[in-house]
């Protein structure tokens, strides 16, 4: 690893001053989870590392009209464990749940996840269901993206050089919806997926049609990416075979997995649509629990 300046500041005006002095010299960092590891591989080797730890502000979860707000640094073990959270978004906090183990849940946090746009992350993946937005912070100001405009590319987002993540603002679901994220693993249980997929159902009020859903997938693509057409065939419809084998088939159509030592591209594709008519049947089944 190379030597590098550390500095703790304790504002986000002092964050962007330092990354305006530095520009690409600097890094921020947050848990240290993603990027340590890739210092001492040197595929990174900043000569200044800013960390968020001190930055006052960045780790609360709180509720905002009709929605729940967390901070860029509530780590996953935070957001599995909030009260809030559990209340308001209990698959958000059932997803903090299922990522690696206690320690990396204590140490990783929502924003270093998001910046670090690994598409085999798991928190993305439900946010990306829930219609959540992320909150950025640059010398320009301040700007909001929907999840699905924030992730660009394989590692990349939309975040300039010298901005930062500061919260993410996730939307409640409306009453009549259930919400499901379901990891597929078959190595060991503190794995990355090979698929992983969250699903919403909202329905009408006669408890059997589908007003409205969303499909989000993980690690079967460059980015968490939405499963449009695999959406477009649900609203009006009720829960059967039919529906749930033609759902999967367009959610397969729509990915493009990487061959790795998870699974080849072909099955990662087949567990896709199993995946998704397994994750349709729970959010179904838990929101008709709910009328
Ligand atoms: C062994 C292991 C297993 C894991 N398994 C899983 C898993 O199964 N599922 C899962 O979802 N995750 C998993 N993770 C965690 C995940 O891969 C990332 O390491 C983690 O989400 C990064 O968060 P961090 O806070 O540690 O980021 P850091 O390592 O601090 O930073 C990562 C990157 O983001 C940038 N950054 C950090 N914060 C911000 C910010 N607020 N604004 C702008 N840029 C920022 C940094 O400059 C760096 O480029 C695992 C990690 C490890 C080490």
């Amino acid at each position: 690893m190379n030597a590098f300046d550390y500095r703790a500041p304790r504002t986000l005006e002092e964050v962007l001053a330092i990354l305006r002095e530095h520009g690409d010299e600097a890094r921020v960092i947050a848990g240290g989870t993603a990027l340590v590891t890739m210092m001492r591989q040197r595929l990174v080797r900043p000569s200044c590392l800013v960390s968020l730890r001190d930055v006052q502000g960045l780790g609360r979860i709180e509720a905002t009209n009709g929605a729940v707000r967390l901070g860029a640094m509530v780590t996953h073990r935070e957001g599995e464990i909030s009260p809030l959270v559990r209340e308001r978004l209990p698959v958000l906090s059932e997803t903090f749940h299922r990522v690696a183990t206690i320690r990396i849940r204590h140490m990783a946090t929502l924003g270093g996840a998001l910046a670090h746009a690994d598409p085999n992350q798991d928190p993305p993946v439900t946010l990306m269901a829930l219609g959540a937005r992320v909150e950025i912070r640059g010398a320009e100001g301040q700007r909001e993206l929907p999840l699905e405009e924030f992730f660009r590319d394989y590692y990349e987002t939309a975040l300039a050089p010298g901005e930062l993540v500061t919260g993410v603002v996730v939307p409640q679901l409306p009453a009549t919806s259930g919400a499901v994220f379901l990891k597929y693993l078959p190595r060991t249980a503190d794995d990355y997926a090979t698929v992983a997929v969250a699903a919403t159902v909202t329905l009408e009020l006669d408890g059997e049609r589908c007003r409205e859903a969303r499909i989000a997938l993980g690690s079967v693509g460059v980015t968490p990416l939405r499963g449009r057409a695999a959406e477009a065939l649900l609203p009006g419809e009720r829960l059967g075979e039919h529906l749930l084998h033609a759902v999967g088939e367009a959610a397969k159509g729509e990915v493009d997995p990487l061959s790795d030592h998870r699974g080849s591209a072909a099955y990662k594709r087949e567990m896709t649509a199993v995946m998704v008519g397994r994750a349709l049947t729970q959010a179904w089944q838990a929101a008709q629990q709910r009328l």
